[in-house]
C-alpha cells in the first residue's frame, strides 16, 4: 500500500474544466484551450479516481487518463471517427452484429468517467442517445429471432449507468431468450465508482446457475493503482454474487506502457479472481495520438511478461481491425508457417515444420 497522501477529496463528480481548475488538477492558464477539448469530448471523474490523482506528478498514469490534455486538439490524418467500424455492422440502433454468434448492445452511450482515449469518445456522453424503451424492444426481438446469437455483449457507453431495476429488467429478458448462453457486461464502474455496485444491482446482474446460461462481467481497468480498496470491494461483491470475472486493459503510452506495472495489474486481478482477457492496442481515436505507441513495443511487453508471470494472468494482445473486420491477436509468439519456427518467451526462435 501506498502512503501517498491523497491530495483531493471530493463530493461530486468533476464535469467541466472550470470543476478541474478548482481541484487544482488543471492549471487556471490552461483552461481556455481545454474548453476547446471539452466542447468536443465529455469530461467526467468521479471522486474515486479524483482521489487517485497525485497533482504534483506532471506524470500521474490516473491524471493522464482521465484529465483532458490540450493534445486532444491534434488529430493526425490516420485517425477515425468510427475507429471499429461499429456502423458498418450496425443492423438497428444500440446493436452491433459483427460476428454471426455474438452481438453487442448499447442501451446507453454515458459512462461514470470519460476516459481520454476513449475508442467511442465521437459517440459517448450523449444522454439523449439512451436507447428508449421500444429501441430496446426492438433490439431484444432482433436477438430473439436470431437463433446464430449465443451471447450479448452491453457496452456503450457503460451499461451499469442503467441502475438496478433497469438492468435487473433487461438482464432477465436476456435470459428468456432460449438460445443465449451468456450475457456479458462490460463496464469501468468497478473501478470508476464503486459505490454503484450496491447488492441489489449485483442481484439484477447475475443470472441463476440453474438456467444453464451465465452472466459475465469485464472490468476495464488499465493501471493497479485503479485497484484501490473500495474497488477491490466491489469486485468481490460481484463475484460472490455469481458474476464471472475477466478484463479488459487498453495499452497507453505513459500509462502503463511498462512491464513491471502490467505485471502489477494482471497479479493483482488474478488475485481477485479476474481473468485479464484482452490487451487492446489503442484504437486509431480521433485526438489520442499521444497514448499510441508501436505495434513492436507492445509485443516486446507481452513477450516480456510471458517470462514472469503465469498463463492466467496473461491477457491476450489485440488489435481491432480499423473498419471493422474484427479483433485480432498480435502476438508476439505466432508460428511462423514460411520460416518454419516458434519464438519462446525469451524470444528465441525454434524449428518446428510440419
Ligand atoms: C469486441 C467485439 C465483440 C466481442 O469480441 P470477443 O472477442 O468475443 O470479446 C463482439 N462484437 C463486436 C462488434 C466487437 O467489437
Ligand atoms: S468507460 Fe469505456 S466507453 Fe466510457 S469513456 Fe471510458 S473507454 Fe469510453
Amino acid at each position: 500500500m501506498s502512503s501517498r497522501p491523497l491530495p483531493y477529496h471530493t463530493a461530486k463528480t468533476l464535469r467541466s474544466v472550470s470543476d478541474l481548475v478548482e481541484a487544482g488538477l488543471v492549471r487556471p492558464e490552461q483552461a481556455e484551450r481545454l474548453d476547446k477539448v471539452a466542447e468536443r469530448y465529455g469530461i467526467a471523474i468521479p471522486p474515486m479516481l479524483a482521489a487517485l490523482i497525485d497533482p504534483s506528478d506532471p506524470n500521474d498514469p490516473i491524471a493522464r487518463q482521465f484529465v483532458p490534455s490540450a493534445r486532444e486538439l491534434i488529430q493526425t490524418a490516420d485517425e477515425l471517427t468510427d475507429p471499429i467500424g461499429d456502423d458498418a455492422h450496425s443492423p438497428l440502433p444500440g446493436v452491433v452484429h459483427r460476428y454471426p454468434d455474438r452481438v453487442l448492445l448499447k442501451p446507453v452511450l454515458v459512462c461514470p468517467v470519460y476516459c481520454r482515449f476513449c475508442f467511442r469518445r465521437e459517440q459517448v456522453g450523449d444522454a439523449d442517445a439512451t436507447l428508449s424503451e421500444n429501441a430496446l424492444d426492438a433490439a431484444l426481438d432482433y436477438i430473439a429471432d436470431a437463433p446464430q446469437v449465443r451471447e450479448v455483449i452491453l457496452t456503450g457507453g457503460d451499461p451499469l449507468m442503467l441502475g438496478a431495476e433497469r438492468i435487473a429488467k433487461l438482464s432477465s429478458a436476456l435470459a428468456s431468450i432460449p438460445h443465449l448462453d451468456v450475457v456479458r457486461w462490460h463496464s469501468r464502474i468497478p473501478v470508476a465508482d464503486p459505490e454503484r455496485i450496491t447488492p441489489a444491482l449485483v442481484r439484477a446482474l447475475a443470472v441463476p446457475f440453474e438456467t444453464g446460461k451465465a452472466a459475465w462481467l469485464s472490468v476495464h481497468v488499465n493501471h493497479p493503482r485503479e485497484l484501490a480498496a473500495a474497488a477491490v470491494e466491489a469486485i468481490g461483491r460481484l463475484r460472490q454474487g455469481g458474476l464471472t470475472l475477466v478484463a479488459q486493459t487498453v495499452l497507453l503510452n505513459g500509462v502503463n506502457d511498462q512491464a513491471p506495472i502490467l505485471e502489477a495489474l494482471f497479479r493483482s486481478l488474478v488475485r481477485l479472481g479476474v481473468k485479464p482477457y484482452y490487451l487492446h492496442h489503442p484504437d486509431l481515436a480521433p485526438g489520442t495520438g499521444h497514448f499510441r505507441l508501436k505495434i513492436a513495443q507492445g509485443q516486446a511487453l507481452v513477450r516480456a511478461l510471458k517470462g514472469r508471470l503465469s498463463g492466467i494472468a496473461q491477457p491476450t494482445y489485440v488489435l481491432d481491425i480499423p473498419g471493422g473486420a474484427g479483433k485480432s491477436a498480435l502476438g508476439p509468439d505466432c508460428w511462423d508457417a514460411v520460416d518454419g519456427t516458434i519464438t519462446d518467451w525469451r524470444g528465441i526462435a525454434h524449428d518446428y515444420r510440419e
